[in-house]
């Protein structure tokens, strides 16, 4: 079989390699039928996760079809069609008992990461029980490829550790498939108005069309004076950060109203301001995270229902083994007018 491999920092191929096998009885192999591109692989191929060895296959997202399961898997069959969750959850640590499963003392984000991922024709699942979860008839694949990883992490780490509520000022800071998802996420909660800042003038109108009420690119507006004005003086009530940069995580302080909630779901790669000397005294909190996953089964629910339609995400299609052309078009993501490449198995 092929799979995209990691060989250090810039270096990666489409390659032959020797198909996974089932290690533990609680392991599954799962041919992949769709696998995806995300943030996270760009910074693992600058090098910026030095915890990816050389030969790792990359990839944490997918859907496939079970191809053997060990002998202690119970829920999960040969034939299954499922979601590959991008945490691996083993349901028995102490993390997985407070439900922190992207801590998993035998999982979490191993996939892509510690042990090869979905960038592949096949992929060897640990703890396949609870870490893949079965799709229903009838639901569309490109869908389900969004809750293994984006969906989940924008609605966990940006809504609803942001607490969201009806009524509520939003302010989504990047218009990346993350902050998209969050901005899908949030109309579960019914904010009253929600405001989308980028500086990309696609990505912002993309946005639009998703439900975001305003949009803001700091590059020709001055973010604050414009949501000063739209919340008459106060700021905004929720802040959610997808870009992970120092300018976007101030723009979160600069913008918070008393009482509200920052939350963090961008990957920070250096050390950013924090304005305690302002925001002492203002009663907010901030979160941060790593996905739980722990909403997907919601999520599955919610797409069969039609209530989501996270394949709006999805802006190009190649086949896997074009991988390494639509890792060119991701890493020129605004040039190329990107947001999610889904690349299916033949
Ligand atoms: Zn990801
Ligand atoms: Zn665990």
């Amino acid at each position: 079989m092929k799979a995209l491999v990691y060989h250090g920092a810039g270096k990666k191929h489409w390659e032959v390699k020797a198909p996974p096998q089932l290690i533990e009885s609680t392991d599954a192999i799962v041919r992949i039928i769709k696998t995806t591109i995300c943030g996270t692989d760009l910074h693992i191929l600058k090098g910026d996760v030095p915890t990816v060895d050389a030969g790792r296959t990359l990839g944490h997202e997918g859907i496939g079809i079970v191809e053997s399961v060990g002998e202690s898997v119970h829920n999960i069959k040969v034939g299954d069609k499922v979601i590959i969750s991008c945490i691996t959850v083993c349901g028995r640590c102490r993390y997985c008992k407070r439900q922190l499963y992207s801590h998993c003392e035998e999982g979490g984000w191993i996939l892509g990461h510690k042990i090869d991922g979905t960038q592949s024709e096949k992929v060897r699942i640990p703890h396949a029980d609870n870490s893949l979860h079965r799709l229903p008839e009838g639901i569309d694949e490109e869908a389900a490829l969004m809750l293994s990883d984006i969906l989940p992490t924008g609605l966990e780490i940006g809504v609803i550790n942001g607490k969201v509520q009806p009524g509520n000022t939003l302010a989504l800071i990047g218009a990346g498939p993350v902050g998209l998802s969050a901005l899908l996420a949030s109309q579960f909660y019914s904010p009253a108005h929600i405001i989308m800042i980028d500086t990309d003038d696609n990505r912002l109108h993309v946005a639009q069309q998703f439900g975001a009420d305003t949009v803001i690119n700091p590059t020709h507006q001055n973010v604050v004076e414009v949501i000063q004005k739209l919340t008459d003086g106060l700021g905004v009530d929720v802040a959610i950060e997808c870009v992970g940069i120092p300018a976007t995580f101030k723009i979160c302080q600069d913008i918070i109203t008393a009482g509200g909630h920052i939350a963090n779901v961008g990957v920070h790669g250096k050390s950013v301001e924090l304005h305690l000397e302002d925001l002492w005294i203002k009663n907010i909190t901030i979160t941060t995270g790593l996905v739980n996953t722990s909403s997907t089964p919601m999520l599955l629910k919610s797409l069969q229902s039609g209530k989501i339609s996270p394949e709006k995400l999805v802006t190009h299609r190649y086949s896997l083994s074009e991988i390494e052309t639509a890792y060119e078009v991701f890493g020129n993501a605004a040039k190329e007018q990107a947001l999610k490449i889904v690349l299916n198995a033949e």
